[in-house]
């Protein structure tokens, strides 16, 4: 079966990896749509690789400039990236644009039928329950990209729910791992986006150096998978090979392996249920020689407890923890908060934002702005 594919975010680090996946199986994966924000010359690159694709640029002058160099239409801003969503020709989006911009668009692909892959987590952590019942109600399914939730998806195939104990997601432990409370509070940006194992864009990078980003997949998976969050734990394994696991009643866990390479789980997303030969490298584990396994340091990285705080007590929580995250990081890459500072903004914000338990998409918006307030201020 042939897909015909829109992708948001299609110039950034999960795009590039998406286009690999397209390019090795153009019998099975047609590009339809692509959008860009800053990248505008990328973009120009990808419309000459991809001449059926309509484009979304991030603004009027762009697409201006890009319709006058293509000779032809391409939308822009928000509105354009709704119409991106809802293509009549598409069957399936992949939201792959930093941080919650890509909400909108991916309940309007919901409500147009179309399936989701998302990579996009912030918006699973903002609006989780609201995105899994717009899909409950349509006919599209969610296919989760994060490396950890597709191993989850994989794991979870044919088993009965109600036999899972607990899902387990693997964590780097991130550039940081055996640092100490005093090298915390030097870290540079530079030193902070070196990640040990994964290429990827800065945003998620410095999430990984706080633990934010393994914090924020504890409710992804929450509701990804429907699951409470006393029953998702984190494991730290350095080498990044095992992408995720789940145990079951009887004590079995089943786990996925794989390269570090995003393209796997984004193909799996795009081409589901079918397995495919694609462009990874197949893993070979007598070159590794050995997998690690160790706790997380939960004193160091405040992360993970506000995370499952956040994710417990649901309402405008989640995506107040995830506002002032999106703001901290911000502000840590143009050196106007030294690195603790961002876990210190987020604990902040949760503290002083009102909770709201079971909040509209507006009153979980109105959350949202109050957050990046606070840490602006
Ligand atoms: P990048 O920063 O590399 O790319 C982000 C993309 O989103 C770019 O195409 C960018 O356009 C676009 N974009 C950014 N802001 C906006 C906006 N306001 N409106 C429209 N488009 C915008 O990020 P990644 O690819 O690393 O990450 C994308 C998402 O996937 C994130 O949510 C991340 O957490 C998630 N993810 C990423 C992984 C990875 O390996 N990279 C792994 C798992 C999840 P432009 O560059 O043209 O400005
Ligand atoms: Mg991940």
């Amino acid at each position: 079966m042939k897909r015909r594919v829109v992708i948001l975010g299609a110039t950034g680090s999960i795009g590039e990896s998406a286009m690999r996946v397209a390019r090795a199986m153009p019998d099975r994966i047609e590009i339809v749509g692509l959008s860009g924000r800053n990248n505008t010359g990328r973009l120009l690159e990808l419309a000459r690789e991809f001449p059926e694709a309509t484009l979304c640029a991030g603004d009027e002058a762009a697409a201006k400039q890009l319709s006058h160099d293509l000779g032809r239409t391409v939308l822009h801003g928000e509105e354009g990236l709704l119409t991106l969503a809802a293509l009549p020709e598409a069957d399936l989006v992949l939201v792959a644009i930093v941080g919650t911009t890509g909400l909108k668009p991916a309940l309007h692909a919901l409500e147009n039928d179309k399936d989701l892959a998302v990579a996009s987590k912030e918006i699973l952590v903002m609006a989780g329950e609201l995105v899994m019942a717009t899909a409950a109600k349509m006919s599209g399914r969610v296919h989760p990209v994060d490396s950890e939730h597709n191993a989850i998806f994989q794991c979870l195939e044919g088993q009965d729910p109600s036999t899972v104990k607990r899902l387990i997601l693997t964590c780097s432990g991130g550039p940081f791992r055996k640092a100490d409370a005093a090298d915390l509070a030097s870290v540079t940006p530079e030193q902070a986006l070196r990640h040990p194992t994964w290429s990827m864009g800065r945003k998620i990078s410095i999430d990984s150096a706080t633990l934010f980003n393994k914090g924020l997949e504890m409710i992804e998976a929450k509701w990804l998978f429907g699951m409470p969050m006393e029953r998702v734990d984190v494991i730290v394994h350095p080498q990044s090979i095992v992408h995720s696991m789940v145990e079951f009643l009887d004590g079995s866990i089943l786990a996925q392996l794989g390269s570090t390479d995003m393209a796997l789980p984004i193909q799996y997303a795009l081409t589901y249920p079918e397995r495919l030969t694609g462009p990874c490298a197949p893993l070979d584990l007598t070159a590794l020689g050995k997998l690690e396994f160790e706790a997380p340091r939960n004193d160091l990285f405040p992360a993970l407890d506000l995370a499952r705080r956040a994710g417990t007590a649901g309402g405008t929580l989640p995506a107040v923890l995830n506002a002032a995250n999106e703001a901290a990081v911000d502000a840590f890459l143009s050196s106007k908060l030294p690195f603790p500072g961002i876990w210190e903004s987020v604990a902040r914000a949760m503290d002083e934002v009102p909770f709201v338990e079971h909040p509209t998409l507006d009153q979980l918006i109105a959350a949202d702005h109050a957050a990046r307030l606070i840490v602006g201020s």
